[in-house]
């Protein structure tokens, strides 16, 4: 007889196969028996069919305009005005197509296609520090991920559906809101192909990766362990599509500038020396074509998905300089608020700041390497100022070398 029949003497669920000594409850139906577990899972399954969650978001009003975005991240960022901009128009996009594919029926014409973006620039020049002031900005869910952690399905590490998980963790389990939010994945340059033949061992953190992060970036629906972690057989999954996602990469891709001289030299033969004259060979880094990053390794499915490319500059003395007193958060802002908060003043010598800034040229962090700089000649004044009584502390160029 079959499996749970009315009649048998051990009755199973006919869903999940368990017998009744094995459930909690089995109820009887007309030509087979269901658990008390698989209704409720029936149940949550149904509502997040039916829930309101489901029903189309709003469209996007007031929304800012490319301009506009790009002066707000002048606030925060310093320099990098071409990836400011390519930054501004994507987003500004990325509103419009929300609100276009909201209002457009299926008899629409012109279907609005995302264009991911990449940001190419050495370590702490400002690409994530761009995302995150991006996301302070945006009335849609963001999130940043280290694309370092994440591995291919069934090793150890996070698949990459970990991203979605937790950009749906930011819209507090809003899937309509979730599938129009930014992801932000930095270091995407250290999930290169490692070497040229992909068969001699099993690239587990690089191609592998790079072949599962395709699905999320050309759009699709993927099924997203709801908590996040590792997949699990009885977990049930959230069907996630990614179709209007969009995603900004990140990385350094320390040594592109040889791939791109290259591809510059094998061009430039035959064109005479004036187009040789041209290029500014200090900065490579502009000239960044999908072809030098497809020789760097990435496959080209994922080049093909990231069809803005941009670049970031190295921050130069001045910027460095600027970046220490001028963004709404500046480091010498932050020190001064401190003090200020003890009811004192922080006079800083403009010396002093030269002097860190030639110590972070000398580290070659880029910015990055300001904080700790500045941290090692403060954190005596800091520990004696608030006992002190005087109500000004001057921070001389002499204090200064003395403790760094
Ligand atoms: P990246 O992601 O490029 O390695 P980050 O954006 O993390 O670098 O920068 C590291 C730190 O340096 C940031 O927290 C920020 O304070 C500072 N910084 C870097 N670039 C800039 C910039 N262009 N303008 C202002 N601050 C910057």
């Amino acid at each position: 007889m079959a499996k749970g029949h009315s009649g048998s003497k051990d009755r199973h669920c006919v869903f999940c196969g368990r017998s009744e000594h094995e459930v909690p409850f089995l109820l009887q139906g007309l030509d087979g028996c269901i658990c008390s577990d698989c209704v409720s899972i029936a149940g949550d399954y149904l509502k997040s069919y039916n829930s309101p969650e489901k029903a189309s978001p709003e469209a996007i009003g007031d929304i800012p305009k490319p301009r506009e975005i790009k002066e707000f991240l002048d606030r925060y960022v310093i320099g990098q005005d071409r990836a400011k901009t390519v930054l501004s128009v994507a987003v500004y996009n990325h509103y419009k197509r929300i609100n276009h594919n909201l209002a457009s029926s299926a008899s629409d014409d012109v279907e609005l296609e995302k264009s991911n973006i990449l940001l190419v620039g050495p370590t702490g020049t400002g690409k994530t520090l761009l995302a995150k002031s991006i996301a302070r900005l945006l009335k849609v869910p963001f999130t940043i991920v280290d694309a370092t952690v994440l591995t291919q399905a069934g090793y150890v590490g996070e698949d990459v559906e970990s991203i979605l998980s937790r950009l749906l963790q930011e819209a507090d389990y809003d899937l309509a809101q979730a599938e129009r939010g930014i992801v932000f994945i930095d270091e995407i340059d250290k999930i290169s192909r490692k070497g040229d033949n992909p068969s001699i061992t099993r690239d587990v953190s690089g191609e592998g990766v790079q072949q599962a992060l395709l699905k999320l970036l050309e759009g699709s629906v993927v099924n997203v362990p709801p908590q996040g972690g590792r997949k699990h057989p009885e977990q049930e999954f959230i069907h996630v599509n990614t179709q209007n996602i969009l995603f900004i990469c990140g990385g350094a891709f320390e040594g592109i500038e040889r791939n791109i001289a290259q591809r510059l030299n094998t061009q430039v033969i035959g064109f005479g020396s004036m187009e040789k004259q041209k290029i500014d060979k200090d900065n490579l880094l502009q000239y960044v074509e999908a072809q030098d990053l497809r020789s760097f390794g990435l496959i080209p499915e994922i080049v093909g998905r990231l069809p803005l490319v941009t670049y970031l500059d190295q921050l130069d003395r001045d910027s460095l300089l600027r970046i220490l007193t001028e963004p709404r958060n500046a480091l010498v802002r932050q020190y001064q608020k401190l003090f200020e908060m003890d009811g004192k003043k922080l006079k800083i010598d403009p010396k002093v700041l030269e002097l860190i800034v030639d110590t972070a040229m000398k580290n070659k962090l880029g910015a990055r390497g300001l904080r700790a700089i500045c941290e090692r000649i403060m954190n005596e004044a800091m520990f004696e100022a608030p006992s002190s009584d005087s109500k000004t502390f001057n921070l001389t160029l002499q204090y200064a070398k003395a403790h760094l």
